[in-house]
């Protein structure tokens, strides 16, 4: 989609510049950072979330060589895993049934 409804809308971009740690990630750029997803959502769906994690040797998912959540075009990508987010909770049993 060329033209998403939330492309340069307020609500799909916040780079918080004065952030003691922006920008948090190296190689990141800073005029494009986006903030929105500090903690990024998709860490539950652990290899599924398509972005460049590693684990480490204690089993850990690693996601400091991931831009996906930072990158001002990628608001649509993240948000459009939410499904797959809400079917993780409800596999868990973790989502109250309607
Ligand atoms: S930061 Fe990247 S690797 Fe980590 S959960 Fe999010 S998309 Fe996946």
């Amino acid at each position: 989609m060329d033209n998403p409804v939330w492309k340069n809308k307020e609500y799909s971009f916040f780079s918080h510049k004065k952030c003691e740690y922006f920008p948090c990630h190296q190689d990141a750029d800073p005029d494009n950072f986006n903030c929105l997803f500090c903690y990024c959502p998709l860490y539950a769906l652990g290899d599924k979330c398509g972005g460049n994690f590693r684990i480490t040797t204690k089993g850990i998912k690693d996601c400091s060589s991931c831009l996906i959540p930072h990158k001002r075009e990628n608001y649509g990508y993240i948000t459009g895993k939410y499904q797959e987010l809400v079917e993780l909770m409800k596999s868990q049993g973790t989502l109250p049934p309607r």
